[in-house]
């Protein structure tokens, strides 16, 4: 059973209505709705040490991850956030490690004007003398007007396939981390910074409201998350390789590393989203304003293939998958 089998089977139930969950299951972000002129976007995402982040990562990185890929979910809402929850499960109370991890956490918040609302703080149970490992799980809530909240339902034939930033470092990161590949130089330092501290797209996700079809944030490989909105919006996509941005340090690997790394590696936080041609303008002034780079990577199709087309424009086989928690396929080292 994969992850998303797992959720469709035992938890993924029909909506009353007339209830205040406008949108339930199956986008980024829940969407809550209580009459006023705007909505409640709302996402709670959690991280394991040793699954989501390295045992080596900085605190003050993982007090910055934890809250980005959690704003990540409201820009692919294009939600502006307002708030979040934070629980922890913690081995011991180490003051060392609090004080980083929670300046990492701030310094994000604190940016984006989104405020530590509440919370609930555990230890981790010790197993046969072993500590638990540190979990942390945060919910956000995020502000958007009414009915223009961003989902993966809405992409359409011959809309135009848009990535924001660039595909692929943090995967990229986590293979130079087991040893398997050499980033050279400063780099190796850049690609690192990728898999720790990832940008949401906040500003990109406001700016897409009322021209983006359809939006993903890219969390488990391009492949699979851009697959979420075909599968959503009932369409397929013809998907250009040479077209996908990527970094001079992936460039540099070998196309087999930079494929698996920028079409299936997961952690890169960047936005998928879709748009009518017409949009063309509007979207890239929409990227100038929030000073995110958009990359047009391919068009979105009749039918429910996803195909994607190499240097030479001909179809490639997919040996990709997307990370699934359940699944065989596990990049973590
Ligand atoms: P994301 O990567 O943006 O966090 P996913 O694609 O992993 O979202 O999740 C798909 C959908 O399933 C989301 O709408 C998420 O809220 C929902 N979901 C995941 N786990 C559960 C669960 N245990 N119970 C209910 N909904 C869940
Ligand atoms: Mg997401």
């Amino acid at each position: 059973m994969t992850e998303f089998e797992l959720i469709a089977r035992f938890f993924d139930r029909p909506l009353a209505s007339g209830g205040a969950v406008a949108r339930g299951i199956g986008d980024d972000c829940a969407v809550l709705d209580f009459g006023g002129p705007t909505q409640l976007a709302v996402t709670t995402d959690m991280l394991i040490a040793g699954r989501h982040f390295l045992a080596d990562a900085d605190p003050r990185d993982i007090g910055h991850k934890a809250l980005a890929v959690n704003l990540s979910d409201l820009a692919a809402a294009g939600a502006q956030p307002r708030c979040f929850f934070l629980a922890l499960a913690l081995p011991d109370a180490n003051e060392t490690w609090l004080a980083a991890f929670s300046e990492g956490l701030f310094a994000l918040a604190d940016a984006q004007g989104c405020a530590l609302a509440g919370g609930d703080t555990t230890r981790a149970p010790t197993i046969a003398g072993t500590s638990g490992a540190l979990t942390i799980s945060i919910t956000a809530v995020g502000e958007v007007p009414r009915e223009q909240a961003l989902t993966r339902g809405g992409a359409r034939p011959r809309d135009d396939i848009w990535i924001s930033g660039e595909l692929g470092d943090a995967a990229l990161a986590l293979l130079a981390h087991a040893g398997s590949v050499q980033p050279e130089g400063p780099t190796r330092q850049d690609v690192r910074a990728r898999l720790d501290r990832p940008t949401p797209r906040i500003e990109l996700g406001v700016a897409l409201r009322g021209l983006a079809s359809a939006c993903i944030d890219v969390s488990d490989g391009l492949v699979g998350d851009l697959g979420h909105i075909l599968q959503r919006s009932k369409v397929g996509a013809r998907l250009r390789w040479a077209a996908v941005p990527r970094s001079a340090a992936l460039r540099a690997q070998a196309s087999e590393v930079a494929m698996r790394c920028a079409l299936a590696g997961g952690d890169d936080y960047e936005l998928a989203f879709t748009a009518p041609q017409r949009q063309r303008e509007a979207i890239e002034a929409a990227a100038r304003s929030a000073r995110t780079l958009v990359t047009r990577v391919g068009a979105i199709t009749e039918g429910r293939d996803l195909v994607v087309l190499d240097e030479a424009n001909k179809p490639m086989d997919m040996p990709f998958k997307a990370y699934d928690h359940f699944g065989s396929y596990d990049p973590t080292p």
